[in-house]
């Protein structure tokens, strides 16, 4: 294509619509038409990044190869493309003015006025083209967060209406509400998204195509009516129905043809029907599983199952290679206690204990990780819990009962897990964990080694404390082995224990690497080895 084309998608009425899912959905049609395309996220918060947010706010933190800490849309677009992100694919409100002020402070605006307009505005702007101009792109996907009407959305706004000119016909904006039913009327409302146009009109952008959410397909006279005061043409008022899993919503939005709409729109030729087949099949498995396995999830942010997103995704994934589904049993590690560990953990047939900070819900991670040691159940620890799987090794079987990690006790006699050289003179909050990809090298025959199949891999990370190598002898003396570790520091990413059915705690998240066409090996093995041991068990 000769220059890239940006797609704008704002929302209105209400937060939570589904922004997200729809321009991954949109990006994934046109990719199986064969374009390129990828998908970014303005976040209209200060926070420079969602790094320091806890869960509870925003959900999990999604970290990209590069190491940018993201907001969690972003696991949706790689789940959904197969594509990685990077820093480039997240702007915040505080990234934008932290740079336009660092800019100012060294001078570089020449005495002029720093204003929001046009400083603020043009940095918004250079972000969103910042991706076109590498020329890797044929589209560009900007979601904007947050809803139309907002305050902190003003400049976002105000950046699609400059862009609108300098683009011409190489952008649109679609726009998403909510048309709700109202019960007792028994009625589908438009008024609402009618607003919601309006509002965005009077910063001067007019929408070229409106997505509907509505709970009820949409009668026959409801999408000339706002075609009609929403100034759309009748194709582009698309409806997007409640869908049972997100990964419907590209086939919802094909038959809708919101891809057809858009290339028209932009004067592009449609040369015939997108190739979804492996999407289809993966929806096929998703939805008629041979049997379903129970997972124990346990954390401490469960109330907000958001915080962990990709890790649920990633049993999506996994359960749908192994024609299975994953019914994950949340549980609050803070409700975990030595007299009632049985009864919460049985009828499981695996274990996770999830990634997390801070001493809140420990002991329960802790005591999970017993449980699942001493009775065989297939386990998976993901950083934090990789840490409990090695203090609980510490002190349950080399007998340090007061072993811990220096996170939670710095007074602990036998620190198994310690903070890092390098992170022991860092004192700022944001952006400074161990973060992003890094390399790690495999123990050839080891359970690690059997599931990547080679030697070299690439994972994602994010966190400050480490194994403590001084005790990596008495480990694997007494069957705790180290089956993966970073080449150049010889940190432990990867321990196991060789006579369990499968035991593996891992530093980094796998689960941010897990997509619909590239499951995560080790969700796909561990959900593998769930099965296998419900059908010894049953
Ligand atoms: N709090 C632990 C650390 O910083 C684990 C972090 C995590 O689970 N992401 O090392």
């Amino acid at each position: 294509m000769s220059s890239a084309k940006y797609i704008f998608v704002t929302g209105g009425v209400t937060s939570s619509l589904g922004k997200g899912i729809i321009s991954a959905s949109l990006a994934k049609l046109l990719q199986a038409r064969g374009y390129s395309v990828t998908i970014q996220k303005l976040d209209p918060y200060i926070n420079i990044d969602p790094g320091t947010l806890n869960p509870y706010e925003h959900g999990e933190c999604f970290v990209t190869d590069d190491g940018a800490e993201t907001d969690l849309d972003l696991g949706h677009y790689e789940r959904f493309l197969n594509v990685p992100t990077s820093q480039a694919n997240n702007v915040t409100t505080g990234r934008i003015y932290q740079y336009v002020i660092n800019k100012e402070r060294e001078g570089a605006y020449l005495g002029k006025t720093v204003q929001v307009i046009p400083h603020i505005t043009d940095e918004i702007k250079r972000r969103i083209k910042l991706l076109g101009n590498t020329g890797q792109f044929d589209f560009i996907i900007t979601e904007i967060g947050g809803t139309v009407g907002d305050i902190e959305s003003l400049p976002y706004i105000e950046a699609v209406r400059q862009l609108k000119w300098e683009l011409e016909k190489d952008c649109l904006v679609i726009h998403l509400t909510l048309v709700p039913f109202l019960a007792a009327s028994g009625e589908l409302k438009t008024k609402p998204t009618q607003h919601s146009v309006k509002l965005l009109l009077e910063s001067g952008v007019q929408p070229d195509i409106l997505v509907a959410r509505t709970e009820k397909s949409l009668s026959p006279d409801i999408k000339p009516k706002i075609a009609l005061f929403c100034n759309i043409s009748k194709d582009a008022v698309i409806q997007s129905l409640d869908a049972s899993s997100i990964y419907e919503v590209p086939l919802m939005m094909k038959k809708e043809e919101l891809d057809k709409v858009v290339l028209k729109k932009l004067n592009l030729p449609d040369h015939g029907e997108p190739d979804l087949t492996q999407w289809e099949n993966f929806l096929t498995r998703i939805k008629e599983p041979k049997k379903t396995i129970k997972i124990g999830l346990i954390g401490k942010y469960i109330e907000l199952k958001d915080s962990y997103k990709s890790i649920a995704e990633g049993f999506i994934h996994a359960g749908a290679e192994n024609e299975c589904r994953v019914d994950i049993k949340w549980i609050h590690s803070e409700s975990i206690e030595e007299a009632n560990v049985k009864t919460k953990l049985a009828e499981l047939s695996g274990i996770l204990v999830a990634p997390g900070f801070g001493e809140r819900g420990i002991e329960g991670k802790i005591l999970a990780v017993k449980f699942a040691r001493e009775n065989n159940i297939p386990f998976l620890g993901i950083c934090l819990g990789m840490q409990c799987a090695v203090i609980e090794f510490a002190r349950n079987v080399l007998g340090y009962t007061d072993a811990h990690s220096t996170e939670m006790s710095t007074q602990t006699s036998h620190p198994v897990i310690n903070i890092m050289e390098n992170q022991k003179t860092i004192t700022e909050k944001g952006g400074t964990m161990r973060l992003g990809a890094y390399p790690c090298i495999l123990t050839e025959n080891s359970l690690a080694y059997n599931i990547y199949k080679r030697t070299e891999i690439s994972e994602r990370h994010r966190h400050r404390y480490e194994f403590n190598n001084q005790y990596l002898p008495e480990f694997e003396q007494a069957g705790m082995i180290a089956s993966g570790l970073n080449p150049k520091l010889s940190l432990v990413e990867i321990i196991e224990i060789p006579s369990h059915p499968f035991f593996i705690g891992v530093q980094f998240h796998p689960e941010y690497k897990s997509t619909v066409l590239s499951p995560h090996p080790i969700f796909v093995n561990f959900v593998n080895a769930a099965i296998r041991v419900k059908d010894l068990v049953s």
